[in-house]
């Protein structure tokens, strides 16, 4: 068999596509290895620092109601439904909120639904609540404040 001059070229060449390949492939693999590696710490990281476990770690139930003005919120709205998978209220009900990881708190919730906690107002959908000398339009603020670990 006689091998063509073309041939004699193309072989060289085929050879070294195939390297630069396998180099592009090894070096594409070891860098979502460290990917990988690093986010594993990341979390990790953020475990340890935060409290929170993973996903799944427990799924607890709480009833919960909010009144401004003695007017139930309706955290029932779509708005408010499944902000979060670490803590939330779901399937169109907004009395139960569902906590789905260990150290996730109720300040957590609220921030989720965009509901902000200071020491004398509630602000809900960019509308501020505050309690002023003896109108108190938010009963048990105190207790939101305090960013409780919900029990059931
Ligand atoms: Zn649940």
């Amino acid at each position: 068999m006689k091998i063509s001059n073309k041939e004699k070229t193309i072989f060289p060449l085929l050879v070294v596509v195939l390297l630069l390949v396998s180099v592009y492939f090894w070096y594409s693999m070891r860098n979502s290895q460290k990917d990988l590696e690093n986010s594993i710490a990341y979390v990790e990281g953020l475990e340890k620092l935060t409290g929170i476990s993973r996903l799944g770690s427990t799924h607890e139930h709480a009833d919960l109601k909010i009144y401004v003005d003695s007017i139930p919120v309706d955290l029932s709205q779509q708005k408010y439904q499944l902000k979060s998978k670490f803590i939330h209220v779901e399937d169109g009900d907004g009395d139960v909120i569902h906590k789905h990881a260990k150290g996730v708190t109720l300040g957590m919730f609220f921030r989720t639904i965009g509901i902000e906690f200071k020491k004398n107002c509630l602000t809900i959908d960019d509308k501020k609540y505050c309690n002023s000398g003896n109108k108190k339009r938010l009963k048990n603020l105190r207790i939101m404040n305090l960013n409780l670990s919900i029990k059931y």
